[in-house]
């Protein structure tokens, strides 16, 4: 302000995990961030960069001029100690043996360290004006440290979901209850949230896990704050109780996938889909308005082949049209469709085995309701889509999202999952799938969710639009970190 000088070029160095939950809404943030007239530049190994070329290059064509490059840091599996071409967590995550899948998660966390060194070179060399690395490397904060580079945090989920887990730690309200399924109100956080301990990942502090999710907060604390995905009319009350008492430093500029905004750029999300989104597309256009529910339980949860049974129970149960992303377990690999189902929900169903255009679909008007795991990319895609939902929780902060959306913004109907289960979930019968299903579509009590959820929409919109309330946190980001 007041200077002649034109203001200078950001330069913003984006480091994600290497998972699609937490790559996905990475490289939406690097578009963004270039779109608002920075220098980003990504870091990923040799097999993610692959993934994640083509949605830049979608962007760079429709916007030539901007700014944005993907940089490949060596990922050596073998030599780590891990499966040749291992550098992505879907390489494991469908394995149904939980101890191996554990072990696996661990090793490969404690890997990514081997990047400590070529990033310190990186910043040595570039010296960006920040670096906004991903939760699970805690050590680049010492890294950017070195060489005066603000390194930020990125999550990958909401402010809601960050003041349950800080309430959770400082109370333990879990300790005090007589059984694991009994339901509490998390202390200190506003709107009387209740969950049980069943529900929480309760990972014991003298584990590896444990320490590692030690390092993982002492970093965020001597960071130089948070970046969030999300906007603030969606949860205003735990926007300001984060920003109070967690961590003060922090900059909410989401909805991410809605800067993702021509039918490429959506296509590409991910870029692996399994299916043609045109014909998906097309196969939308048959249906009517709001008819057709669509599930998907992200890119982590893999189901066995006896729930697998359920749902395609309960929705031919139900009988509404759907499209179903099924993501199965590897070593559960006999027949789990039952005999004559395909047959018989043809032209009324749709199965994508493997990876879907969710945007696409979710944006797509004859899509009228959403079951979800509950991530939170997918939830938050859900509700700039305006979809009630069915919620699905499976694991990590699942269940506290799930909260957020049947306690607080009231436009979903839980399945009745009871229990966090890692990546295969708790079990739950077609009857609540059909019953779940049919309730967010049809009645009185329906219309009055989609109507919140519609509401939700449109504050999802305005938040990106000029003037909005991630456009100016954004705004306020890159001129401090310009400065
Ligand atoms: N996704 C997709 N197609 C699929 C499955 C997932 O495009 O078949 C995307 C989804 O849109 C979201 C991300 O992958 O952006 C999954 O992130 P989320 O936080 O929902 O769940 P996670 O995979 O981390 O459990």
């Amino acid at each position: 302000m007041g200077s002649d000088h034109p203001p200078r070029k950001l330069h913003v160095i984006f480091f994600p995990f290497m998972a699609d939950g937490h790559m996905i809404p990475t490289v939406d943030m690097a578009k963004l961030f270039s779109s608002r007239g920075a220098k980003s530049t990504i870091l990923t190994t040799p097999l993610n960069a692959k993934f994640l070329q083509k949605p830049i290059d979608a962007f760079k064509n429709l916007n030539p001029g901007l700014e944005i490059d993907i940089m490949i840091f060596d990922f050596p599996c073998v030599q780590l100690g891990l499966p040749e071409g291992c550098e992505n967590i879907d390489f494991f995550t469908g394995d149904n043996n939980a101890d191996r899948q554990d072990h696996m998660t661990l090793k490969f966390f404690s890997s990514t360290r081997f990047f400590k060194d070529q990033l310190e070179k990186l910043l040595q060399t570039t010296r960006p004006d920040c670096l906004i690395a991903d939760m699970f490397f805690p050590w680049a904060t010492e890294a950017a440290e070195k060489f005066n580079v603000p390194r930020l945090v990125f999550h990958g989920v909401g402010y809601f979901s960050l003041c349950s887990i800080y309430c959770m730690r400082v109370h333990n309200p879990q300790n005090t209850v007589a059984s694991s399924c009994e339901p509490f109100v998390i202390p200190d956080l506003p709107g009387n949230i209740v969950i049980s301990k069943d529900q929480i990942a309760d990972c014991d502090g003298e584990s590896e896990m444990g320490k590692f999710m030690t390092e993982v907060r002492e970093s965020e604390v001597k960071s130089s704050g948070v970046v969030v995905n999300s906007f603030y009319e969606l949860e205003p009350d735990y926007a300001d109780f984060y920003k109070s008492f967690v961590q003060k430093r922090s900059w909410h500029i989401g909805p991410l996938s809605v800067y993702s905004r021509g039918f490429e750029e959506k296509a590409g999300r991910g870029n692996k889909a399994s299916i043609d989104e045109v014909e998906c597309l097309k196969w939308l256009d048959s249906k009517k308005p709001g008819s057709v529910i669509y599930i998907s339980f992200g890119s982590v949860a893999s189901f066995k082949n006896e729930q697998l049974i359920e749902i395609a129970a309960g929705l031919e149960a139900c009988g509404t049209s759907f499209i179903w992303v099924v993501r199965k377990s590897t070593g559960d690999e006999e027949e789990w469709l039952l005999e004559g189902f395909e047959e018989r929900v043809k032209g009324k169903g749709m199965i994508i085995r493997g990876w879907a255009p969710q945007v696409l679909i979710l944006d797509h008007q004859a899509t009228g309701g959403f079951v979800t795991h509950c991530g939170w990319n997918s939830l938050l895609e859900g509700v700039a889509a305006g979809l009630p939902m069915v919620t699905w929780p499976v694991g990590a902060e699942q269940f506290y999202n799930e909260k957020l959306v049947t306690q607080v913004l009231r436009t979903g109907v839980s399945v009745g999952a009871k229990k966090h289960v890692r990546s295969t979930g708790d079990f739950i019968s077609r009857e609540k799938v059909d019953k779940a299903v049919r309730e967010v579509l049809a009645g009185e009590e329906a219309e009055e969710r989609r109507g919140r959820a519609k509401k939700l929409a449109k504050m999802a919109k305005a938040a990106v639009e000029e003037g909005g309330s991630s456009f100016n946190d954004l705004n306020s980001f890159i001129e401090e970190f310009s400065s």
